[in-house]
């Protein structure tokens, strides 16, 4: 399987205080990859990083997409080369209908004029996946969205932009049992084996629905233990109090 995301050593820091300490991580197309890890361990801050948000500076180390260094390219770049991220609390932007959003973004990442009627259409089937009534498509993007609303519109836009690389931040909080099956789906369906998805999670209900290929354990700002999917139900069992003491924390 062809290499989509290398990362090497990446240290990354906010101001004087460094966050992550020297990770690695490799993603192929064709998989998926989940990141769990205890509250503050720097899961966020990893995503950030990769999709180049400048708050978080990158000290050391590079990170390569389809073989291309991305480490200084600039986040609508990333975008152009194929990233998603889906915010842990997607921001609501009053005055801009969804549809305006969606289709300015999906022009600007594929650099394609969308027409206006069969994108309309896409949005519309597109909805429909994620049981959202097709009135959502006119109204503001998140403006007065439930927190579970807003999850189903940021997985909205990753099905509409159709990235190589989808990074999923806590997706899965918040949702009703529905919603995660719903929303479990809707990323299945995106999944093939010519992308890739790196989700965060700190439950393993919408990993009944989606079967991770890799997992790996980020505390501390370190990954401390790589595994398959047994992984989840190691953590599920045990918490996370056995790798603390790897990450130097216990
Ligand atoms: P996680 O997603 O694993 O819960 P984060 O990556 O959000 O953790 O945060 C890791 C640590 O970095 C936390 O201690 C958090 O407070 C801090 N942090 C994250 N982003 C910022 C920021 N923009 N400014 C200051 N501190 C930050
Ligand atoms: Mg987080």
């Amino acid at each position: 399987m062809s290499e989509l995301l290398r990362i090497e050593n990446l240290h990354v820091s906010v101001g004087e205080k460094e966050l992550l300490h020297g990770l690695d991580l490799t993603v192929r197309a064709g998989e998926v990859h989940v990141i769990m890890g205890v509250n503050g361990a720097g899961k966020s801050t990893l995503l950030h990083a990769i999709m180049g948000n400048p708050a978080y500076t990158v000290t050391e180390g590079r990170i390569w997409f389809e073989g291309q260094d991305i480490t200084e390219l600039s986040t609508d770049k990333r975008a152009r080369l194929g990233l998603f991220l889906s915010f842990q609390a997607p921001i609501s932007v009053a005055g801009i209908s969804m549809e305006n959003f969606i289709r300015t973004a999906k022009t600007a990442v594929s650099g394609q004029q969308q027409r206006l009627f069969p994108f309309k259409r896409l949005l519309k089937a597109r909805l429909q996946d994620l049981a959202m009534d097709p009135s959502y498509a006119e109204r503001y993007l998140n403006d007065g969205f439930s927190g579970g609303e807003r999850k189903k519109s940021e997985i909205l836009q990753m099905r509409i932009l159709d990235p190589k690389l989808a990074m999923l931040d806590e997706t899965d909080s918040g949702l009703d049992v529905d919603a995660v099956r719903i929303v479990s789906k809707n990323i299945s369906d995106f999944h093939n084996e010519t992308n890739a998805v790196i989700l965060i999670t700190h439950l393993n209900q919408i990993l009944k629905f989606i079967r991770p290929d890799h997992v790996h354990i980020l505390i501390g700002g370190r990954i401390v233990k790589e595994g398959g999917p047994e992984l989840v139900d190691e953590v599920e069992a045990n918490g996370f109090d056995a790798y603390r003491s790897l990450a130097g924390e216990a």
